[in-house]
């Protein structure tokens, strides 16, 4: 067995690729594969239709929310939201926790003034500001829930009265959220939704329309509100996949139920961190995220080495981002205990052999 400690696209239940392996060859009995149906078929609305309402019952989406599956990964989001919410001349506020975070600034930075509220740049974001300003002129504010490459999480909103837009393509799915503090959320799907190819934004009605700006239309989210994702032909395998995933964890008993096991993976994990004298975690303590475990050796000969070890022990996609170096483990929805406990014992096996 292979543990997929990949940080996405990344291991997805075994059960759904199963089923998504079938329906490639005969879709729900229609003698057709998924791949060859038309999106416009009653088969497919179907499949969108049990999608959105999936996404509507996991997370408890409000009435006055619409929801969106698109294209262009979270990306496209990172002008799609400046475009579609900023006036000409307005500001936007972003908080800078990593480089997606600055990426999403960026891009505003096209469409009108960005003020970045706070950032950890100068510590290579290992750490998530805190006490910083929002300015109350300001359209809206950005920030990003988890960042993937450091290991850091935001779980409370900051407090702000601006409406709020963030970034949750690693952590959505994995805890708790309340929807309704938040004016737009987006995701790619490749971590805890499904496969890469969709992107799913959360957007609360009223936001939008108040620009002034004329949007095309494949950019323009209350197009594709009004055709009901299907503007243009979707990612149809994708957003099929997410279903058949979405379906996996209302049967698992839903988020509550994923984010328990979800704490006792990470603390597992954490605390070997701590306790092993061989390794050390990036990110602030207070800051660690459960999606994304980070931690470095003392020299790059024993994280060769340990590297070596994991691979010989089925540990995959643990080497961590480039700009971190060490070691990053992604422990998303899918990836059972079993799997942080073969690490843990590497780890361990490792310390032994070199006392
Ligand atoms: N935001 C975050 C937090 C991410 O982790 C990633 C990708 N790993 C992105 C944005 C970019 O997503 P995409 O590749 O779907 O455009």
């Amino acid at each position: 067995m292979k543990h997929n400690f990949g940080a996405g696209p990344c291991i997805l239940p075994q059960e759904v690729f199963q089923e998504a392996a079938k329906a490639v060859l005969d879709f729900n009995n229609t003698g057709l594969s998924i791949l060859e149906i038309s999106h416009r078929s009653k088969e497919f609305e179907e499949v969108v239709a049990e999608t959105e309402s999936l996404v509507r019952e996991l997370l408890n989406v409000p009435e006055n929310y619409s929801v969106l599956f698109l294209q262009g990964g979270a990306s496209q989001q990172f002008a799609m939201i400046p475009m579609n919410l900023l006036p000409e001349g307005g500001k936007a506020a972003y908080l800078d926790t990593g480089v997606w975070a600055s990426k999403a600034a960026k891009e505003a930075k096209n469409f009108g003034q960005i003020d970045i509220v706070a950032s950890s740049k100068e510590s290579n974001y290992t750490y998530v500001p805190k006490g910083f300003d929002i300015p109350l002129d300001a359209t809206y504010f950005h920030y990003t829930s988890n960042n993937t490459i450091y290991g850091t999480e935001i779980f409370e909103k900051p407090q702000t009265t601006v409406p709020t837009i963030v970034d949750m393509s690693s952590d959505i799915l994995s805890r708790e959220i309340n929807v309704a503090e938040f004016d737009l959320i987006y995701a790619g799907a490749q971590k805890n939704m499904g496969p890469a190819g969709v992107t799913l934004v959360i957007v609360k009605n009223d936001l939008l329309g108040k620009s002034g700006r004329s949007i095309p239309t494949i950019f323009n989210y209350q197009e594709h509100i009004k055709a009901g994702s299907m503007y243009n032909t979707p990612p149809v395998y994708s957003i099929f996949v997410s279903m058949l995933n979405l379906r996996w964890l209302k049967a698992k008993g839903g988020i509550k139920a994923i984010e328990q096991e979800n704490i006792i993976k990470a603390r597992t994990l954490y605390d070997e961190i701590e306790r092993n004298t061989f390794f050390k975690g990036t990110a602030a303590v207070e800051d660690r995220s459960r999606m994304n475990i980070t931690f470095v050796m003392d020299t790059p000969e024993l994280e060769a080495e340990f590297l070596t070890l994991a691979k010989e022990r089925n540990l995959i996609g643990i080497k961590g981002h480039r700009s971190v170096g060490g070691f990053r483990a992604s422990v998303y929805n899918a990836l059972g205990i079993t799997s942080i406990n073969a690490l843990v014992d590497a780890m361990r096996e490792f310390e032994e052999s070199h006392k």
